[in-house]
């Protein structure tokens, strides 16, 4: 497979493999919004005594995903602005919080396959589903035109396939064998990367068997993982249906809901960056005390919590809780100096996409990389560095430029929808340009446009319709 643009950040603090286990919790704060998910319609009622695994609240707009209680507890609903507060935690056998009727109704409907889509659904493992294309939650009831798994996490510092796999090699190929029960014809390809270690050879022998499985070796550059590049990459054309993406976690949790109905309540994430005290992975619940988190790894009290990776990951800021799609904490010490013309002073302990640091001089090496934007902002210099690293073969810079006069036809039209939102482009900015937001903010604005121009031909679609009837109508009764 050919791949174009990509850059690998060297960063202190990379987690290592092993997994700790966070102390139990005596509360749980369950954030009602994730990336992905809006959890506004509320299952629960205050003081309402829970099982781990019975559901607090859904997401009408993505097909009911459900927020599960992932302990046994008591609700507190409103004490916490945007979290379901569970107090009084305990570690209870979890339940299924299944409707047997409505299993019932979808198996004389839509036979098993509707019923394991069901249980994935209602048991938390669809949540680990994206659409390659659009990231967004895909439909259940769908059927694909072929099923991405990755075992590969290249943005610094996401949890690990590797180590989210240790000693669930078995749990894994029974999940892909669930996967494919699900599926008539449509292929799966695993994505591994193309190095020789131990552990990826020891999936690639698991795998072997597995005819319908096609092996996908990709190098670690960062973001060769993205669905959507890899799907391109793989041929699978937009028109012909959706192309499912699904990772080592997603798997693992489509195994436990389809091999013993049991929900998906844990998580391994990662706590990696330079502000961390021994970087490694965590196993933790949903709504996990952030505070704890960062009392136990983080350096110092200044420092920057972002949720997610460094280069697409969210400030965390006043988080309580781990929120459901989390897949990794990153820490950033906090950069309290000014720095005046950052970008012009030489730097032997930074490195840079652009040459003109003393550091270009050295190796590659791990840097120690701080919340500091090293530099100030000005305008774009089109020195094309952007272009050079854009995986989806875009000219940010040209969109940019189409941007900041609000030329935002010609900006679609420069396929801005392609933009896979990696942050590469802001990151190898010697300007300082959020090129990644302002692409971010434009394709939200031409979907919204779009949105509204559908709903314009369907209003004027309905009222030829009522038009046609009324003349008919009339035509009639004066026959
Ligand atoms: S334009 Fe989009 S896809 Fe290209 S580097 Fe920037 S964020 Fe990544
Ligand atoms: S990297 Fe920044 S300065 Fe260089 S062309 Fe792109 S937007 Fe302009």
């Amino acid at each position: 497979m050919r791949f174009r643009g990509g850059y690998n950040i060297l960063l202190k603090g990379k987690p290592d493999r092993n997994i700790s286990v966070m102390p139990e919790p005596e509360v749980l704060y369950l954030p009602l919004a994730s990336k992905r998910f809006t959890f506004s319609e509320i299952c629960v009622q205050q003081g309402q005594k829970v099982n781990g695994g019975d559901i607090l609240a859904k997401d009408p707009d993505n097909y009911g995903v459900p927020l599960l209680a992932p302990l046994a507890g008591e609700i507190k609903l409103g004490a916490e602005e945007g979290y379901v507060v569970l107090d009084n935690v305990r570690k209870d056998e979890e339940r299924a919080d299944l409707a047997e009727k409505e299993i019932e109704h979808i198996e004389a409907k839509m036979g098993d396959g509707g019923v394991k889509r069901y249980k994935l659904l209602s048991l938390g493992a669809w949540q680990f589903f994206y659409d390659a294309y659009t990231g967004t939650l895909p439909d259940p009831q769908g059927d694909p035109q072929a099923v991405i798994v990755s075992t590969v996490s290249l943005e610094p510092f996401l949890a690990r396939g590797d180590a989210q796999l240790q000693k669930r090699l078995l749990d894994f190929t029974r999940g892909l064998e669930h996967l494919q029960s699900l599926l008539e014809y449509q292929p799966i390809y695993l994505v591994l990367p193309d190095i020789t270690s131990a552990f990826a050879d020891l999936v690639r022998n698991h795998i072997r068997g597995y005819a319908w499985v096609k092996m996908v070796e990709i190098p670690l550059t960062y973001p060769y993982d993205d669905f959507g590049i890899l799907a391109r990459r793989l041929n699978l054309k937009r028109d012909k249906g959706p192309v499912w993406g699904v990772r080592t976690e997603g798997i693992l949790a489509t195994d436990r809901a389809l091999t013993i109905t049991k929900p998906c309540t844990v998580r391994i994430i990662s706590i990696g960056g330079a502000g961390v005290d021994g970087p490694t992975h965590i196993m933790v619940v949903p709504g996990y005390p952030t505070k704890t988190i960062a009392d136990k790894y983080v350096l110092e009290p200044s420092a920057r919590l972002i949720d997610g990776g460094v280069l697409t990951g969210e400030i965390a800021g006043q988080s309580l809780g781990v929120e459901t799609e989390c897949r990794g904490l990153t820490v950033l010490p906090e950069l309290e100096e000014r720095e005046f013309l950052g970008f012009v002073r030489a730097g032997w302990g930074r490195s840079s996409y652009t040459p003109c640091f003393l550091s270009a001089l050295r190796k590659r090496f791990r840097e120690d990389y701080t919340s500091g934007v090293r530099g100030e902002g000005r305008p774009c210099v089109s020195c094309g560095y952007c272009e050079d690293v854009c995986p989806a073969g875009l000219m940010p810079h040209l969109i940019h430029k189409y941007l900041y006069r609000d030329l935002i036809e010609e900006a679609d039209e420069a396929r801005v929808d392609l933009c896979i939102e990696c942050g590469l482009c802001s990151y190898v900015c010697p300007s300082k340009i959020d090129v990644r937001g302002e692409l971010i903010k434009a394709k939200e604005l031409i979907a919204k446009e779009q949105e509204e121009i559908r709903q314009e031909q369907l209003r004027q679609e309905e009222a030829r319709r009522r038009e046609a009837e009324a003349r008919k109508e009339s035509e009639e009764n004066s026959e």
